[in-house]
């Protein structure tokens, strides 16, 4: 049909699975996370990820980079919320906010007290799910292993989602 949408089914995209929840990351959203990682090593790095909500599972088509007035440190990474809103809208009007993402250069794959505590903040009665990925890997971060986590508003720990297949 001419000027038919690509579906979502129609990117290259890897599932991943905890419990009930179902969250699709795009290929390409993957590889431009792991562009901006290798350019902040050894500093962390993050930014949002944007994509929609179909049949009740997360399709994740996009990452946005840093906010200009993004405050890098090794071990603190906070991004200028604001600004992405706005950017958001104005770049990518289809897609929804899903979550985060960001780095672990030197560093393990699993959730520090902080970076749990900043996505319970973001949590609210609209947006009781959130994503959040992660790339770990070495201080350079030339190789990384993605851990995708779901967190729920009103539980205690995040679901590190299992997968990464086709
Ligand atoms: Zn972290």
């Amino acid at each position: 049909m001419p000027g038919a949408c690509a579906k979502p089914a129609e990117i290259a995209a890897s599932l991943y699975v905890a419990d009930g929840y179902r969250a699709w990351l795009a290929q390409s959203a993957v590889a431009k996370a792991a562009r901006l990682a290798r350019a902040a090593a050894p500093l962390e790095t993050g930014g949002m990820l944007l994509g929609q909500v179909v049949d009740g599972e997360a399709h994740v088509f996009a990452v946005t980079g840093p906010g200009r007035k993004v405050r890098l440190a090794r071990y603190t990474f906070e991004s200028d919320r604001a600004r992405d809103n706005r950017l958001v809208h104005r770049v990518w009007p289809r897609l929804r906010y899903l979550g985060d993402w960001h780095t672990h250069p030197g560093g393990r794959p699993v959730l520090s007290a902080m970076d749990l505590a900043s996505i319970r903040e973001t949590l609210t009665p609209d947006r009781p799910e959130l994503l959040e990925l992660l790339l770990a890997g070495p201080p350079g971060m030339e190789s990384f292993e993605v851990a995708l986590f779901t967190m729920v508003r009103g539980e205690d720990a995040p679901r590190r989602m299992t997968g990464g297949g086709e």
